[in-house]
């Protein structure tokens, strides 16, 4: 039997993003979902805990999300998968809305790009992903077994802004539904704030409600 993966919240940067590290314990694997920022303190849980990064995924290309690309890629070796709609963010500071708070962040291009409908293997578990546009053109979210990473799309009680360049409040409610389907009992992993369950947010989340 499968033994369950291990996810580890690390929460980066001024505007608290979730870092999430999902991990292999056996193998002790992981996949980086959303360095955001802090790339030191994602870098030194990793080696706390010795392990083996094999891959970044960003649930979307804004620059909370993306920040700390370039450091972990450069530490580790290991390739950056987004949907192929929000890859220009990576690398354009005004695209990925750094520009507009007075930084300028930039990752390295993406080594895959990703679209709906598509699965990751991660030590023998599936990840799939389905394109949730409406914060941003190109934002994901994962699925896996009993858990969902629904980046800025899907939040505790309240969802992703669509007021921001490439944001699309119709677009956005589409994009939830898809995310309705899925068993009460998931666990929600949110690029902000805290977990909570997909039945929960069905009963108390305003904007998730049917
Ligand atoms: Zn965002
Ligand atoms: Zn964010």
């Amino acid at each position: 039997m499968a033994i369950p993966l291990l996810i580890k919240t690390i929460v980066v940067g001024p505007i608290q993003t979730n870092c999430y590290l999902l991990i292999d314990s056996r193998s002790k694997k992981c996949l980086v979902i959303d360095p955001g920022d802090e790339a030191e303190k994602i870098i030194g849980e990793i080696r706390k805990d010795k392990l083996i990064p094999t891959g970044i995924i960003n649930t979307h290309g804004h620059y909370d999300h993306i920040g700390a690309n370039s450091a972990l890629k450069k530490q580790f070796n290991i390739p950056i998968s987004i949907h192929k709609l929000d890859t220009d963010c990576l690398v354009n500071p005004k695209k990925n809305l750094s520009g507009f708070v007075g930084i300028s962040e930039k990752s390295p291009p993406a080594d895959k790009l990703l679209e709906e409908g598509d699965i990751i293997d991660f030590e023998g578990n599936q990840l799939k992903v389905i394109h949730t546009p409406g914060h941003t053109k190109g934002g994901i979210c994962l699925i896996g077994d009993g858990f969902v990473f629904t980046g800025d799309t899907l939040f505790c009680e309240f969802v992703g802004r669509t007021d921001l360049p490439d944001g699309d409040e119709e677009t956005l409610k589409k994009s939830l539904e898809k995310l309705k389907k899925l068993p009460s009992e998931y666990k929600i992993y949110p690029g902000h704030d805290n977990q909570c369950t997909i039945g929960g947010e069905l009963e108390h989340n305003p904007y998730f409600k049917s």
